[in-house]
């Protein structure tokens, strides 16, 4: 669903890459945290995913598109069918919540009829029916974020990126935004969040990817967590190591018999 193969990008300017032939294969359905220090690529990664910015080398294959094929006039197209949730939101702010929706949907085109059908489901999913009629600026932050979450799903994107969408949020409207992401995933989208949040990394426990230099230094597949490098958990002291039959030994009691 999204594939980088051996990606390079130096910035004009720079002499260290910000990605160092970097490979990741996120198959589809997948929920794929990205984490790492600031300035070890994470933004330019998406960039790469949205064509903002181009390799200066290296294969990208999103959605089975050849992004070396997109040419300049189809960009705006291409990201259209890309779910891009950020930061700070960008919403609209002389349009209401429905008309912020609807106006995504007018634009890739859909008809007056389906958009009138699909923004008040998109709207119920995001749990914002009763604001649809309100401004961005009469809503709090993680409001706000929901509704530029919908905006991004109206149109059923398969892939979904986020980058940081809770670095603006409290603790509680993170908790509240990523559950949000988890039931689109559920729905069957892929899903690549950046974000500096180990709480909820932690908690959710999906695949976690590390960038170092610009550079993939840890990819753990499943029940990830949240670590900075490669560097391997420090090991136990001996005595604390059990061996398979100590380990028997002390098993514990079930709960439930
Ligand atoms: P992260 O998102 O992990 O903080 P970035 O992808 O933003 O990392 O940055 C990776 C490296 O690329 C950093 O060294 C940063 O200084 C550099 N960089 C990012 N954007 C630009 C740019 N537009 N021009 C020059 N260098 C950049």
């Amino acid at each position: 669903m999204i594939l980088l193969d051996s990606v390079t990008k130096i910035y004009p300017g720079d002499h260290k890459p910000a990605l160092d032939s970097v490979s990741l294969h996120i198959e589809p359905n997948e929920f794929v945290f990205l984490v790492g220090k600031s300035g070890a690529g994470k933004s330019t990664l998406m960039k790469m995913i949205t064509k903002e910015e181009i390799p200066d080398s290296g294969k990208i294959i999103i959605g089975g598109i050849d992004l070396d094929y997109v040419k300049k006039r189809h960009i705006p197209g291409y990201r259209r069918r890309l779910g891009v949730v950020f930061q700070d939101f960008k919403l609209l702010p002389r349009r209401t919540v429905y008309e912020n929706v609807a106006f995504a949907l007018e634009i890739a085109g859909m008809s007056g009829k389906e958009i009138r059908k699909t923004v008040p489901k998109v709207l119920e999913l995001v749990d914002l029916s009763d604001q649809a009629k309100k401004f961005p600026r009469q809503l709090s932050g993680g409001q706000q974020q929901r509704v530029s979450i919908a905006r991004s799903v109206a149109r059923q994107p398969k892939i979904l990126i986020a980058d940081e969408p809770t670095a603006n949020l409290d603790k509680l409207t993170t908790e509240e935004i990523i559950q949000l992401l988890k039931k689109i995933n559920d729905f069957g989208t892929t899903i690549l969040v950046t974000t500096h949040n180990e709480g909820i990394v932690n908690t959710l426990q999906k695949r976690v990817v590390t960038m170092k230099d610009g550079k993939i230094v840890a990819d753990q597949k499943n029940g990830g967590i949240y670590k900075l490098d490669e560097t391997p958990q420090p090991k136990l002291p001996k005595h604390l190591i059990q061996t398979p039959g100590h380990a028997l030994k002390n098993k514990p009691k079930r709960i439930i018999q």
